[in-house]
């Protein structure tokens, strides 16, 4: 279901309602009716590939680590 949170202008009040059709609801405080809609943490999670640079910079398989890559200094153990 829509729910969406909204702010009201004037009297600065936060609150949730159930929203069918885009219709904008009053504001439960004072009635307004020019409340603006917030934007809500679901819509932020994407499934994007910006891990890519990171995992480039890591050895993939084999041992050693970054200063030798051969798994034999003293940093591999
Ligand atoms: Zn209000």
């Amino acid at each position: 279901m829509p729910i969406y949170e909204y702010k009201c202008p004037q009297c600065t009040t936060e609150f949730e309602e159930l929203v069918f059709g885009g219709d904008t609801p009053a504001c439960p405080s004072c009635g307004a009716k020019n409340s603006e809609r917030l934007l809500s943490c679901a819509c932020l999670h994407r499934s994007s590939s910006s891990r890519v640079g990171q995992a480039a910079s890591a050895p993939s398989g084999g041992g050693g680590c970054a200063g030798c890559s051969g798994g034999s200094c003293s940093t591999c153990g």
